[in-house]
Parts: C-alpha cells; structure tokens; sequence
C-alpha cells in the first residue's frame, strides 16, 4: 500500500524495511549525481619502493554529495551494482580518468599507468571491448597506460563472454589486474588461462602482520614471479609492511604510507610542482 503525506511516498509492504528505502533515495540522488557533476574522482599513487619512482595511480571515484558531503564508494558502488547504474558511472569513471592522464601526459608528466576499477556488471554488457576502446581514441590515450582492475568474482563466473572481452583488451594492449587477490573463491588454474598481467595482493594480507598474513602475502609474490606475473600491494601504511614486501621482491606499492587518494590537482601539487611555495 502506499500513502501520501504531502508530496512524499512511503511504501509499506512485508520485506520492505527503512534501509530499503534509505537505498531507494540513495538509488534516486545518485542518478542525480551522475547528471550534475556530483562525482568526482581521486586518484592514489603508485610508487615503485626500490627505484622510488611514482609509477602511476589508481582512480577511486567519490559522491560529493551537496549536504553530506564526500560518500565513500563502499557506499554507493554496490547499490549501483544493485541497479545497473554501474555501467554508466562506470563508463564516465574511465573517461575522466583516460582524460586526466592524457592531460598530465600534456604537461609533461610522465606517469606509466591509470589504473581503473571495473565491475562485473560492465563485463555483462556485449559491448565493454568497443565502449573501452572508443574512450581510449575520443582521450587519444594509447591503450598500454590503462590499467583495468577486475575482482575474482568476475573469474569465477568465467562466462565465454568475459574470456572474449579480455582477450579483447588484452590484445590491444590494456593491462588486466586481479584486484583484492586472495579474498576470492577462485581456483588458481584459470591464472595460466586468462590473460592477465598483474595480481593485486589485498590489504587485508598486507596489514596484518602475523604468521599467516605473511606466508599468504609470500606465497601470491611467489606465484606471481613463477607465471611471470606483475605484483604490486595495496593497503601499505607503514614502513615495515613496505621492507617486508620488498625484503621479497615485491616493489609496487600503494597505500597511505605514501599517500592517501588525493584529487588531481593535489597529485599535482605534491608530486609534479618541485618549485611551488
Ligand atoms: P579497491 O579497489 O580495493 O581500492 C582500494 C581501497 O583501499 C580504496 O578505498 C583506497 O582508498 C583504500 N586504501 C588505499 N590505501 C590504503 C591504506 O593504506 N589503508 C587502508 N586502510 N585503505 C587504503 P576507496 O577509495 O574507499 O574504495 C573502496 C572500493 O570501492 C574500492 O576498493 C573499489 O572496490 C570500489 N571502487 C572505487 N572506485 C571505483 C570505481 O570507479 N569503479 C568500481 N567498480 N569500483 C570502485
Ligand atoms: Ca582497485
Ligand atoms: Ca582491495
Ligand atoms: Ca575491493
């Protein structure tokens, strides 16, 4: 049933509780959102600790909202899985990101990646491979500096569809990671199968420091160095995480360590701008 109270609904029905309803606003203002600009991007360096070069960096969108301010992603990306919006943000998070680097590039600033999260919402559409490739060319941004990071639970699905649209970016040169690596169900075989050239070690491994998280941290550098994979951490805080990592050849690193994710003109700002005030 449904009754009116001035010009707002509130809908009643068995199952339906106020966090459904706190999603069906949230599910309404970020369509909103997408239209008026209100999501942003930041952007988290990627340092390589050996060399300690700045490498690259990963794109993380944010909602800054009018009233509440900055949303975190875990907070609207899986309401936007939810409801297919994923696809389009999706689609304007590679964009913008595509774009900044080319700008950057312009500038002169010679960063070697932008890695950008995928859903696995965008691998259900047939046409991921042209939508991809059309940001690439519209950016003129040439496909080896676009890192995409995928989760396993797109690997463990492992559709004929997701297999072609890999090998598709694969072959024009983008880089395929495997995001939070280890958290998922998947077995390891498809590692050999799958066109895949990077695995990104959680930071749930990362940050603890006991036995366990250390030998699982050990045993995915190692995997990786033996299928001749790339890796690179996540969720670096301190530096005894970075030495423990590198003590095992594992260089790339990301995490608050270095720095937190910063919007483009604080990138900018810290790292490209030797001679500002
Ligand atoms: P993720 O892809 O695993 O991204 C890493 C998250 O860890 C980011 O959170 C980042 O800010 C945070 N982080 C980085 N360094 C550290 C550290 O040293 N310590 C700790 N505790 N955290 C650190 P964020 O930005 O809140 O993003 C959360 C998740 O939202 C991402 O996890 C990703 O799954 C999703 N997400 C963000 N942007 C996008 C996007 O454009 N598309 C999609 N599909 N998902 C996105
Ligand atoms: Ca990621
Ligand atoms: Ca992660
Ligand atoms: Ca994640």
């Amino acid at each position: 049933s449904k009754e009116t109270t001035g010009n707002s609904y509130h809908f009643y029905s068995d199952g339906m509780n106020i966090r459904t309803f706190e999603n069906i606003k949230l599910e309404n203002a970020l369509y909103k959102a997408l239209e008026q600009d209100e999501l942003i991007l930041f952007y988290q360096p990627q340092i390589n600790y050996k060399t300690k070069q700045f490498e690259g960096v990963e794109a993380l969108v944010r909602w800054n909202h009018p009233e509440q301010g900055m949303i975190s992603p875990d907070k609207f990306i899986p309401i936007a899985e939810e409801t297919g919006l994923i696809v389009s943000i999706g689609e304007w998070v590679l964009t913008e990101a595509c774009k900044q680097l080319k700008s950057w590039h312009n500038q002169g600033y010679p960063l070697k990646s932008m890695s950008v999260n995928l859903s696995v919402r965008q691998f259900e559409q047939n046409n991921l491979f042209s939508i991809v490739k059309n940001v690439l060319e519209k950016a003129n941004l040439s496909p080896e500096y676009l890192h995409l990071e995928l989760t396993e639970n797109l690997i463990v699905k492992n559709t004929e569809l997701t297999l072609k649209t890999m090998k598709q970016l694969n072959g024009l040169g983008i880089n395929l990671a495997i995001d939070d690596f280890g958290t998922g169900y998947s077995s390891l075989g498809y590692l050999k199968n799958l066109p895949i050239s990077t695995l990104k070690i959680d930071k749930s491994f990362v940050q603890e420091m006991t036995k366990d998280e250390a030998a699982i941290t050990n045993t995915i550098i190692t995997l990786a160095q033996n299928l001749n994979l790339e890796v690179i951490a996540e969720g670096v805080e301190t530096r005894e995480q970075a030495e423990f990592l590198s003590a095992q050849d594992c260089y790339l690193m990301q995490g608050y360590f270095f720095s937190k994710p910063m919007a483009a003109d604080d990138i900018v700002k810290k790292y490209f701008s030797y001679n500002s005030i």
